[in-house]
């Protein structure tokens, strides 16, 4: 696992590790033969993004600099996210993962975000979308008087756009759709993933509003807003629409909820713009026209004797927060309003992945008060100590441009380079890469089979088990293939008790800890934090429910859940559905 991960320059590679850096990330030529090894890869990296020190200080030693920032990417303590991988020091040279659009009232704007959209997906970024502005389904049309088809009908086009584009064969183009609870339409947004041959290539979520949580616990009717002149068109029983929205999520996993008066009471820069949307995996709120580039520390990588090391730690929270503030400046954007937005908030998200290799290693359940405790203790320190090294950047490198205004302006803080610093990523990639478990997630499995793109599949069985196993004695080869099928070992007698405690899986575990894990992270991020409660099968509409409620009541900015074989296709598995 990634505590073997090589310091000695080299990175340690698993063979799936290895497949996937050669089809998606590495240069190749065009019969597909790759043209550098993934350390020429993760050095291209760290020198283009070690470069823009000079910017700052002439007589800055970048060659030392990306020396630094190679060790830490090749030991795989921390990894950006994956569009810097691929395209830093290359033509391309675009290297954020998150983007957000507006989508503004009228054909020219739409269709102007369509072509938008496709410029980010090729360039292997995300795209959010609030689709709030558009007037509702029949409503009339001034300049033809005919009537407007709605948001819904809108989205379909970005659905086809993004089809067509398939990010040049990196990666597939992913959407996240926001409609406001609010919005006429709120039902059949609700619905229109309900037929699984739709919109597959959106998320989507229903932006809540206090005001509609309060009508919710009140059992009240709230009413329906006409985007374009707010006038009343209707309204609805709160607790039926939040119950059509549970159902349809217990039904097929969407849609999501966000919470949006949450999303803007920690938007740093109020004074530049409201925040409509996210990302598609909902762990980063923007304003429109901005983009944002992430990167994670592997945790499971600061575990030393059985204890973390917070010193160690430190320093790597330290160079990650240079490094991602350089990512802005090397960056090529895909447009000139998203070049002005990001340099004037300058907005980096600093998370973590192996956040469940680290607690296996400290020999802590995830389950445990003990895990939720530390979880909020360690993202606090990340939180703090990446201000700080923002801070140190702002004091030499000045604060973000909208600084004067802002929110950090306001409580008379001290100069600080970026407007926001941390944000949990999924990871789904870069985790894989680093044989890492995916950020704040329990492992899936002990054992299971990943599909990626082109329907290749990828066995994983989580090493530390296997090498404990080995050292325990309790390993055979028969008993992989057990734990393998049942991707659990928390039934197993032949797994020792002690070990059974500490390898807990997402399916061992209940949603409510699911969401107490979410809610500790998000506690000490300024962002938010992506990701999936798990249900099994059996889980009721009732157990849906109260996870949204304890979601919202434990502070949490949004939720995602899936119930196990909800869906038609599941990007992750167990071996016994395959
Ligand atoms: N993302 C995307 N397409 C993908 C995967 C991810 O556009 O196929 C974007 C999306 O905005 C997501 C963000 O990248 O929220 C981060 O995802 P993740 O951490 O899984 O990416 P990684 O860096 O591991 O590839």
């Amino acid at each position: 696992m990634s505590a073997q991960a090589s310091t000695a320059g080299q990175p340690a590679l698993t063979p799936n590790a290895l497949t996937v850096l050669e089809k998606r990330y590495l240069k190749r030529d065009t019969s597909g033969k790759p043209l550098e090894t993934p350390s020429d890869m993760f050095r291209r990296v760290a020198e283009t993004i070690a470069e823009p020190d000079k910017k700052f200080d002439k007589k800055a030693d970048v060659k030392k600099l990306a020396d630094r920032f190679y060790e830490m990417i090749v030991s795989f303590d921390f990894l950006p996210n994956s569009p810097t991988l691929m395209n830093a020091g290359r033509e391309l040279g675009q290297l954020s993962a998150c983007f957000v659009l507006p989508v503004g009232d009228s054909i020219e704007e739409i269709f102007d975000a369509v072509k938008f959209t496709a410029m980010i997906h090729k360039s292997g970024g995300g795209t959010g979308f609030s689709f709030s502005r558009l007037r509702p389904a029949n409503d009339l049309v001034k300049t033809t008087t005919g009537v407007s088809s709605g948001p819904i009908s809108f989205m379909r086009v970005f659905d086809t756009a993004t089809e067509t584009i398939k990010q040049g064969g990196t990666r597939r183009g992913a959407n996240m759709g926001i409609l406001r609870v609010d919005h006429p339409n709120i039902m059949d947004f609700i619905m229109c993933k309900a037929d699984q041959k739709l919109f597959n290539n959106f998320n989507i979520s229903v932006g809540l509003t206090e005001k509609f949580m309060e009508a919710v616990e009140q059992d009240e009717e709230y009413d329906l807003l006409n985007p374009r002149d707010k006038t009343k068109m209707g309204s609805l029983n709160a607790r039926k629409v939040f119950q059509r929205i549970v159902n349809q999520a217990w039904e097929n996993g969407e849609p999501g909820i966000i919470f949006l008066d949450r999303l803007n009471r920690d938007n740093p820069t109020p004074h530049v713009g409201e925040i409509e949307s996210t990302n598609p995996c909902g762990e980063q709120p923007l304003l429109p026209y901005e983009s944002c580039n992430l990167g994670s520390i592997n945790l499971g990588r600061f575990v030393s004797e059985g204890a973390i090391d917070w010193s160690r730690l430190k320093g790597v929270i330290h160079d990650s927060v240079h490094f991602l503030d350089n990512v802005i400046e090397a960056n090529k954007y895909p447009l000139q309003q998203i070049h002005d937005m990001t340099h004037s908030n300058r907005k980096i998200g600093l998370g973590v992945m192996g956040w469940a290799d680290m607690l296996i290693l400290l020999g802590v359940p995830y389950n445990s008060d003990e895990a939720v405790k530390l979880g909020k203790k360690v993202m606090q320190f990340i939180n703090d100590e990446g201000h700080a090294a923002s801070r140190d950047l702002g004091q030499k490198r000045g604060s973000f441009p909208n600084f004067i205004g802002s929110t950090f302006d306001k409580k008379g803080a001290l100069p600080q380079r970026n407007a926001t610093v941390t944000t949990i990523a999924p990871t789904g990639t870069i985790s894989m890469i680093a044989n890492a478990s995916s950020g704040v997630e329990p492992l899936f499995a002990i054992s299971y089979v990943k599909n990626v793109m082109d329907g290749t599949k990828l066995v994983e069985v989580n090493p530390t088990f296997e090498q404990l196993a080995k050292e325990r004695g309790f390993y055979s080869a028969e008993l992989m293939e057990k734990i393998a099928e049942h991707g659990t070992v928390h039934d197993l007698d032949e797994v020792p008790a002690d070990v059974r405690r500490v390898f807990v899986t997402a399916h061992d575990i209940t949603p409510e800890d699911h969401i107490q894990m979410q809610a500790a992270f998000q506690y000490h991020t300024d962002n938010a934090v992506s990701k999936t409660v798990n249900f099994p099968n059996t889980a009721t509409i009732e157990d849906v429910e109260n996870v949204y409620m304890l979601a919202y009541k434990t502070g949490c900015k949004g939720v995602t859940i899936y119930r196990d074989g909800s869906r038609d296709e599941q990007v992750l598995s167990t071996t016994k559905k395959e």
